[in-house]
């Protein structure tokens, strides 16, 4: 496992994404997006994406240098079309369009359809958060990342469909929820499988239905699902990800027959609050504070554990990161440096 400072990193994702056409401006979008999802833990949707970016820009399935078009503006109702760009643009754009609107009406609803992979949904009410918003996503995909099974059955039908969620605090970090509906991200089986370790039980299903923790199982032939988190609660919100973000955006929900088949295209419905607007932003923010104290002072169930509230954990892993910096297996470096090579990049010293 190599340890790498995120500078490094950032600079070395920048002339990457540069080489493989981006305009300078992208090229520093995505890679401060993927250094970032690493910083905060989020290493399935981190610089692990790096080598599979670059493939799918040469397969043509990522047109860079696309930005979010305004194809439905109804005032509070808007909806974007990402040209198939990359999601780490499309979402940025999107999520400025949507805080304007916001503070303009009180409130926002941003539909947005046909985007490259959007990456770690918690950025986008992170982002949000920043302009003093509330906010509730739901994303689906309707291309090639159909991985999960409904409960109950036992093969691929749903995708890993997060919802994430932010709030901004007076004074302090905003707190953020940010979870696939699937039991366990895709990219966590990768890293995984890169790192040759097993799986933990309950998470996957091998190619006959049955449950596995071999993450090798999952990628075979016939492939293995995902199961969704909390049985059928889990699956429902993946079913109404795929209706809001998928169905309601025009992106479409899960079909393996759908035209855009053989991409990965993240659709979302991004819910945009101005507390301002429906009362008073400094109760709102009061009330929210007293909550997290509320619910942080629960007696911890295990002697020395803590309650953790959303956005937590990643606040702490960013921390212990930007210090000691970015663990990154093997495999993903070997990948990472080989996409390099390939567009005459060097790599950093390891
Ligand atoms: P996860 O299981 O690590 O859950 C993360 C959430 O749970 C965060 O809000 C975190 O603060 C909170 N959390 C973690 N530990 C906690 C604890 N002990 N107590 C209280 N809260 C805690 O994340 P995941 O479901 O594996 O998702 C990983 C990433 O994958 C996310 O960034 C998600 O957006 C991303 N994702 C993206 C797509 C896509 O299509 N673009 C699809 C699936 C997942």
């Amino acid at each position: 496992m190599l340890h790498l400072p995120h500078e490094t990193l950032r600079s070395f994702a920048r002339a990457i994404f540069l080489a493989a056409g981006s305009e300078a401006a992208e090229a520093g979008i995505i890679a401060d997006h993927l250094v970032d999802a690493s910083l905060m833990g989020h290493d399935s949707h981190g610089v692990i994406r790096i080598s599979k970016y670059v493939d799918w820009v040469r397969a043509g399935l990522v047109l860079p240098n696309q930005h979010a078009e305004i194809v439905k503006d109804r005032g509070t109702l808007l909806v974007v079309d990402g040209g198939f760009g990359y999601g780490q643009v499309i979402g940025m754009e999107a999520m400025e369009l949507a805080a304007d609107r916001a503070h303009k009406h009180g409130m926002a609803s941003l539909a947005i359809r046909n985007s490259g992979h959007l990456g770690r949904i918690g950025a986008w009410p992170e982002l949000l958060a920043q302009r003093g918003l509330a906010s509730v996503h739901f994303v689906n995909t309707s291309g090639f990342g159909i991985l999960v099974a409904p409960h109950g059955g036992s093969d691929r039908r749903l995708s890993a469909n997060p919802i994430a969620a932010g709030v901004p605090l007076a004074g302090a970090p905003p707190l953020v929820l940010d979870i696939a509906t699937s039991v366990v991200a895709e990219g966590k089986i990768q890293v995984a499988r890169n790192k040759g370790e097993q799986l933990a039980e309950g998470l996957v299903l091998d190619g006959h239905g049955q449950p596995t923790t071999d993450p090798e199982a999952f990628y075979a032939s016939p492939p293995g699902a995902i199961l969704p988190f909390g049985g059928h609660k889990g699956s429902g919100l993946s079913f109404f990800c795929e209706v809001l973000a998928g169905s309601l955006s025009g992106g479409f929900a899960s079909n393996p027959m759908s035209p855009t088949a053989g991409r990965l295209v993240n659709n979302m419905l991004s819910l945009a609050f101005d507390p301002d607007a429906f009362g008073s932003a400094e109760t709102f923010a009061e009330d929210v504070t007293r909550l997290a104290g509320w619910a942080k002072a629960s007696p911890p169930v295990e002697s020395g554990g803590k309650v953790l509230l959303p956005g937590e954990i990643e606040i702490a892993t960013r921390r212990d990161r930007e210090i000691n910096g970015l663990p990154i297996d093997d495999e993903t470096w070997r990948r990472m440096t080989a996409s390099a090579a390939s567009l005459g990049v060097s790599s950093p010293r390891a």
